[in-house]
Order: structure tokens, then C-alpha cells, then sequence
């Protein structure tokens, strides 16, 4: 089924149909965690939200190449390179090499990405490992004239840029304005201009995380990792650059002002962004302390918690709200989801064992199209939800003989439920997606062929024999007009 598909683009700030660079291909990138700390549930916002897109893509039939960095340098405390490095401070407070500090943190966020069932991308290229290629563009950037250095100290001359590009175009927002909120250089600093930023910064003797390049030791700006990842795996442009709303005004537009000035050209087609989670109103952040970790959260062990949620529950809470809606975390929230997730499960289950009739009450195409509709509406998850739901009321409604459903309905209805809650929000019921449970479908898979090609040859004998065996397994086969399919009643 051919869908088109809207993305809200935040560069136009209108939805727009999405026409991928090169036909049937996605080029995707995610600016990843940073290192130095436990994930939050925030930031799992973002990452859950994208892997809800980069599912959708991938249903659609998309070839789709995921790129996630892990940021493990260059990101100082301040989003202007002021303050410490976070890998080093970190790394003096637990008193471990910075690289273990990475290390440690990159192990934990994949766990948290592998609890709430998140497809892994198909590249998560890391800074320290991409240190030649920002090099590289930083250079190219020097010698296209955009880019200064001062005491082994690169900056990205954002006036000079500004004359010729419009930058601040990601936030919609004039120069003037934002020099506006910027403070008066002082005699103390070295940049020309004051929205100038760093590309590569200088060691001083106390850093630790330094490599060397043309103007001496140092250690890259935290924009240029992702310019730099991002066009080497993807192209100079590419179709679909996300991340947290936070990143909007400084991260990002400053990625867009580096490869325009290196490669000249804007890097991406589809900017998107996702709003923040909140607690109380108050974005959660690691430096405004609010933010519970998924691990305080499947243990209900924090004073905000009243008990734990299961991590499936927490994901379908997030499915609930739009990404670019803001997501205020309450116990009430999560209990409601809780129980709405436990209804869907529940009603999957029994749309296995439905009986089919000779008419539906229901239309199941539409219902499919509600679906598909939802989704091709800038990933509307929360609209989706409500169509699954209308199919929960369907599936209880022929369950207690209040209507009544075809087989090939019941066979689109199970379609449509399975690939939307499974595959595409990504959720997983405890007996839909284990390994045992898979292996048994690939077995069933493998028998419901052969029994096919004996049927062929008209060995009717072997074939009921087949079906008479799987029987005694509590295994039923049935024919139907589109093929055979098995189930195992309750
Ligand atoms: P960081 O590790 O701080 O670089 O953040 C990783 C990702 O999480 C970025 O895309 C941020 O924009 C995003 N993020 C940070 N805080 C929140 C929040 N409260 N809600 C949603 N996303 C967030
Ligand atoms: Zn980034």
C-alpha cells in the first residue's frame, strides 16, 4: 500500500510530504547521549520517540540508515564552551580514566535502550573515534574563510557567516535578537564576535582528553562531532536530522552554519525535534535534579514514585502524547497507561482464539486506515492509540457475540493490531516476542510449507497425517481461503 507520509519540518515550520534525496532510501540522524551520566527518562523521551520513526520508516519499506552518536567529548558544561569539561569533571569526581567514565555510561544506556525495546541504529559512531574527520572540516572551514584561530583555539566566525547565510533560521529568530541574549565580550575573551563558537578548543595543561592537530593540542567543539558524523556517513545532505528541542537554537543551528560553510550546502531536508518531558511543569535535566533514572522508575525506588511501572507501560505512557507535544510525568499518568497498556495486551490475546462468521459489523479497512492515516500525519502516536483501541472495543465486542467478524477481516484485524502495537510502537507483551515464541512461529513457518508441497504432489494422506500430529500438540490447523493458519487454544 502506497502511503504519503508528513513530517513537521521545524526549518519551515510547516508539515510537509515527505520526499526522501534518493528514492526508497532514508538517511536518519539522532544526536545522541552524552557520557558522563546515567540516561534519564527525558532523554529516553527522545530516543523512544525517534525509534517510533525509524520503525515507521522501516514499515513503510524504507531502507533506512539509523545514525546515533555517542557523544563521549568535546561537550563542555556550558552549551557556548564555557565550564569544564563533563567526561573530565566526572572522571575526577568517581576517580576513573575519562574513557572508563564513557565506557560505563555507554554500557548503561544501551541496557536502558534494550529494556524499553529500542531497535538498535544501524550506526552509533562515537567523537573520539571521528577526531581526523572534525579536523578535516574544521580545516576546510578555516580555508573557506569562515573560521579563525586564536592561541590554538578555533572559532566559527558566526557574523562573517551571517552576512552571506541566514543563521538562527532553525528557531526563527534574527541576529540582532540574538546577540541580543548573549553577553558583552570582555577584555578576557579571545573570540571576535559574540555569538562567535569554538570548533577546537586548546588543552590546558590540566586536560585530559587531548589529541593533537594543526593548531596544537586539543579536543573538538561538541557542534562539529555531529557535522562531521553525520555527513560522513550520510552525505553532505541527508534526508532527517533529530533530537530534544533543547538542541534547536544553539546544537543545530550551528550544525547547519558549519556544513554550509564547509560543504556549501544546507545538510538536511527534514529537521525534527521533540519536546521535553517534564515533572511538574520543570523540564527534567540532569543539572535541575529532577531527573529519575528508568531504573528508579521500574523499581519505584524515588521519593516521586509511588510504586514501579514496568517498562513496556512507561513506553506506551510516552505513546500517548505527541513528540512534539510536552509530556508531564504524574504516578496518575502512568497508572492510567498501566492499565490501558494491560487492556490492549489482554485484548490481543484474545483476538487469537475469535471465531470467524459469515459477515462483519465492523469495517476493518478502515479501522486499518485510521491507523495508517495517524501515523502519515507527522507520527501522530496518540491518534493511532485511539484507533487501536476501537479495535480493543471490536475484538471484545465479537468476543462476548455482540458482532461479528469474517475470516479475512479477522485475519486484517490481527495484521493490523500486531504490526501497529508490535512493530511499529514498538511495545512487547511477555509471550509475543520471546525467543521461544519466535522460534515455535518460525518452526510453524517451515511445517505449514512442507505440508504445502505434500498437498501439491496430493499426498492427502501425509498431509491430515501432519495435521492429525500437531493436533495431538494442541496445535490446530486451519485452511482458509488465503492459506492456512495455525493457533494453540487456551
Ligand atoms: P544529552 O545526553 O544531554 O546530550 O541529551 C540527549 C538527548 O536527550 C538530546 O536529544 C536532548 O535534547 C534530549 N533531552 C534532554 N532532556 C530532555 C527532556 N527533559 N525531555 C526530552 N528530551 C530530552
Ligand atoms: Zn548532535
Amino acid at each position: 500500500m502506497e502511503q504519503e507520509l508528513y513530517i513537521f519540518n521545524t526549518l519551515t515550520r510547516t508539515k510537509e510530504k515527505f520526499e526522501p534525496i534518493h528514492p526508497g532510501r532514508v538517511g536518519l540522524y539522532v544526536c545522541g547521549p552524552t557520557v558522563y551520566s546515567d540516561v534519564h527518562l527525558g532523554n529516553c523521551r527522545t530516543f523512544i520517540s525517534f525509534d517510533l520513526i525509524y520503525r515507521y520508516l522501516l514499515h513503510l519499506g524504507y531502507k533506512v540508515r539509523y545514525v546515533r552518536n555517542i557523544t563521549d567529548a568535546g561537550h563542555l558544561e556550558g552549551d557556548r564552551d564555557e565550564g569544564d569539561d563533563k567526561f573530565a569533571k566526572k572522571a575526577k569526581l568517581e576517580q576513573l580514566e575519562p574513557m572508563e567514565i564513557v565506557q560505563k555510561y555507554t554500557l548503561g544506556f544501551h541496557d536502558v535502550m534494550r529494556e524499553f525495546n529500542l531497535l538498535p541504529p544501524s550506526i552509533e559512531p562515537t567523537a573520539t573515534g571521528h577526531i581526523g574527520e572534525q579536523i578535516e572540516m574544521i580545516k576546510e572551514i578555516i580555508s573557506n574563510g569562515y573560521a579563525y584561530e586564536i592561541n590554538g583555539t578555533v572559532y566559527f566566525d558566526v557574523e562573517k557567516y551571517s552576512k552571506e547565510f541566514p543563521y538562527g533560521q532553525l528557531t526563527n529568530r534574527k541576529l540582532e535578537d540574538l546577540l541580543e541574549g548573549t553577553r558583552e565580550l570582555s577584555g578576557q575573551d579571545e573570540k571576535r564576535g559574540r555569538l562567535d563558537f569554538a570548533l577546537w578548543i586548546a588543552a590546558k595543561p590540566e586536560t585530559l582528553m587531548k589529541w593533537n592537530s594543526p593548531w596544537g593540542w586539543g579536543f573538538p567543539g561538541w557542534h562539529i562531532e555531529c557535522s562531521a558524523m553525520s555527513s560522513k556517513y550520510l552525505g553532505e545532505t541527508f534526508d532527517i536530522h533529530g533530537g530534544g528541542m533543547d538542541l534547536q537554537a544553539t546544537h543545530h543551528t550551528n550544525e547547519i552554519a558549519q556544513s554550509q560553510a564547509c560543504n556549501h550546502k544546507s545538510p538536511v531536508k527534514y529537521w525534527m525535534h521533540t519536546n521535553m518531558l517534564t515533572v511538574n511543569g520543570v523540564r527534567m535535566s540532569k543539572t535541575a535534579g529532577n531527573g529519575f533514572l528508568p531504573g528508579e522508575l521500574f523499581t519505584g525506588n524515588h521519593p516521586l514514585l509511588e510504586k514501579g511501572y514496568n517498562p513496556m507501560s512507561v513506553r506506551f505512557f510516552m505513546m500517548q502524547t505527541h513528540y512534539r507535544s510536552t509530556l508531564d510525568f504524574s504516578n496518575e499518568a502512568l497508572q492510567a497507561s498501566e492499565k490501558g497498556y494491560a487492556r490492549l495486551v489482554a485484548a490481543i490475546k484474545t483476538l487469537e482464539n475469535l471465531k470467524a462468521s459469515a459477515s462483519s459489523t465492523s469495517n476493518i479497512k478502515e479501522l486499518e486506515k485510521a491507523c495508517y492515516d495517524a501515523m502519515n500525519d507527522d507520527f501522530n502516536a496518540p491518534i493511532l492509540v485511539a484507533s487501536l483501541f476501537e479495535g480493543v472495543r471490536i475484538i471484545n465486542s465479537v468476543n462476548d457475540s455482540k458482532e461479528t467478524i469474517t475470516a479475512d477481516d479477522l485475519l486484517l484485524l490481527k495484521k493490523t493490531m500486531h504490526s501497529f502495537v508490535f512493530g511499529i510502537l514498538g511495545l512487547k507483551s511477555e509471550t509475543s516476542n520471546s525467543s521461544s515464541d519466535k522460534a515455535l512461529q518460525g518452526a510453524m513457518e517451515v511445517i505449514l510449507n512442507i505440508r504445502k508441497d505434500i498437498k501439491e504432489k496430493k499426498d492427502f494422506v501425509a498431509s491430515d497425517k501432519l495435521r492429525d500430529d500437531l493436533n495431538k500438540h494442541n496445535i490446530i490447523i486451519k485452511d482458509t481461503k488465503d492459506g492456512p493458519v495455525w493457533e494453540i487454544p487456551e
